[in-house]
């Protein structure tokens, strides 16, 4: 059943299930015999990041940083702050930066900046949903799962004031929950 805050679903959760499954296979077949690490940022990603490994049968790791943008004043800058970081070294290591969703891509353009700083062998980029109407750093995304037009969406992980993460399909917030101007 659809939630009464949700105006439309836009990728039902078999749709993204089935899409998922081919990223994880496309994944596998490529770091066959490479141990990735796969790098995903809380809170967002964590849904994609369970069900991406479940399909991806090879071996691998997975690490987890949590960041913050500071105000929006700065956030043009692109400064994040991190507020957990990598557990393990990636030195050497490939890596697959896993995100829920890209749009300015400023978020991610601080963290590869980050993560190449660490000397890493490799760095990819998987996500879920690239938004690129709104995008002001260019990001170079290897595995894309959905592109989609410039809509505030939840669900499959994105949140809104931290509610809808659970949600199993990704879909369009109902404007009157969020007042006269979509979050951004
Ligand atoms: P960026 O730095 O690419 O602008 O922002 C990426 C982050 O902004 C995502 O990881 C996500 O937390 C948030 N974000 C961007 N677009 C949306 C959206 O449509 N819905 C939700 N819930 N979060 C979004």
């Amino acid at each position: 059943m659809m939630h009464a805050d949700v105006e439309e679903v836009l990728l039902s959760g078999e749709e993204v299930q089935a899409r998922v499954v081919e990223l994880g296979a496309q994944l596998a077949a490529d770091y066959e015999g490479r141990e990735p690490v796969l790098v995903s940022v809380l809170k967002g990603s964590i849904i994609f990041l369970a069900d991406l490994v479940r399909a991806m049968p090879i071996p691998l790791s997975i690490d987890l940083m949590e960041v913050s943008s500071y105000g929006t004043s700065t956030e043009s800058s692109g400064q994040v702050r991190i507020l957990k970081d990598l557990s393990t070294s990636i030195e050497g290591r490939e890596v697959i930066v896993v995100e829920d969703i890209i749009d300015t891509g400023l978020t991610l353009n601080y963290l590869l900046r980050y993560l190449h700083d660490k000397g890493p062998a490799s760095i990819r980029i998987c996500c879920l949903l690239d938004k690129p109407a709104r995008r002001l750093a260019p990001i170079e995304i290897d595995y894309r799962g959905f592109t989609i037009a410039d809509r505030f969406v939840i669900g499959y992980g994105l949140d809104y004031g931290e509610r809808y993460r659970n949600l199993p399909y990704i879909g369009v917030l109902r404007p009157s929950v969020y007042g006269a101007a979509p979050p951004a």
